[in-house]
């Protein structure tokens, strides 16, 4: 006689446990993909816990672990309520606080319980599925997503859960994400709570506002990144700096020596770095140091205007390529 279904293989420590989230086993389901991507001939059989066992009757998945995913989400939408407990308080909060009342007395008693059970599901690992110690290849945990200790199935579903827990729009947190990146959740969800509003006005001026920020982030980072490379790379020797003259003036080579050991190669990066300059040249005077920022910003406009100057007569030409 032939069967007609195939069993997961379950190691000793996990006989009696469910796959999917590690509570008691049930009953087995008989899976089969839908759409059957891959010819799959005969059910295989997944042990289950009797809530698991529920969910997957509702469930077409065309592999195994999407089936798993599934089953994970609608275990987090049922206990949503649950595992917002460790959103809204730490254990210790839960202990100290003073409920009045049998009905909350007794919610304190058992919510963290209810939060380490809920987590404890949706988190549960299950154990690598195998079928006659032949391992099932392309299972996949790829697109599961970490946050605060607990595992989504995705960013995406991340998203949704967070933003019902947080009491978020979730098209807000959505695009707020998508600027700040996946691994700045807590600073996208920290965002959203301390924007002024969701009115989508209000929202529309709070996600420009982001991106005004980002992007002088991003400038800054990058000034920051090409200074510490002139520091790291240029020590310049003020023997090798030559002195000039230009419209008159004479531009001294401790003010070039600064420019280029602080890569204020530029009138525009000269500008940003201008308090640091006079910081610096004060201590010798504030006449000398307005005379070699004077000198300094003449011969970087000299530099940028006329670049053909710069190739023919500049006579430190070679120390700003460097
Ligand atoms: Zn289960």
């Amino acid at each position: 006689m032939t069967t007609d279904y195939v069993s997961i293989d379950v190691p000793f420590e996990f006989r009696h446990t469910c796959w999917f989230c590690g509570e008691p086993y049930y009953e087995s389901h008989a899976f089969m993909a839908k759409p059957n991507y891959e010819g799959q001939s005969a059910p295989i059989m997944v042990p289950c816990c009797q809530e698991c066992f529920g969910f997957t009757k509702e469930i077409k998945a065309s592999s195994l672990d999407i089936l798993r995913d599934k089953v994970k989400e609608k275990l987090h939408k049922k206990y949503q309520k649950h595992l917002q407990i460790g959103v809204n308080w730490t254990k210790q909060e839960l202990e100290e606080c003073e409920f009045e009342g049998k009905a909350l007395e007794g919610f304190r008693e058992s919510a963290w319980a209810m939060f380490e059970i809920a987590k404890g599901r949706v988190n549960y690992r299950g154990w690598a599925v195998s079928i006659d110690g032949i391992p099932v290849e392309g299972l996949t945990t790829a697109f599961q997503f970490e946050f605060d200790g607990i595992v989504y199935t995705s960013l995406n579903h991340a998203v949704i859960q967070l933003a019902t827990a947080y009491a978020i729009p979730q098209p807000y947190l959505e695009q707020v994400v998508e600027l700040v990146g996946r691994d700045k959740m807590a600073y996208a969800l920290r965002f959203c709570k301390t924007s002024y509003g969701y009115s989508s006005a209000e929202i529309a001026a709070s996600l420009a506002s982001l991106r005004a920020l980002l992007a002088e982030e991003k400038a800054n980072k990058q000034i920051e990144n090409s200074n510490n490379r002139r520091r790291k790379n240029t020590k310049v020797a003020i023997s090798e700096i030559k002195e000039l003259i230009l419209h008159r003036t004479m531009i001294s080579p401790y003010a070039i020596q600064w420019a280029l050991e602080h890569g204020a190669t530029t009138l525009q990066l000269l500008a940003e770095q201008e308090e640091a300059f006079f910081e610096h040249f004060n201590k010798e005077s504030e006449l000398t140091a307005f005379t070699y920022f004077n000198g300094l910003q003449i011969y970087l406009e000299q530099r940028e205007i006329d670049p053909e100057w710069v190739v023919n007569s500049d006579p430190n030409k070679q120390l700003f390529e460097s």
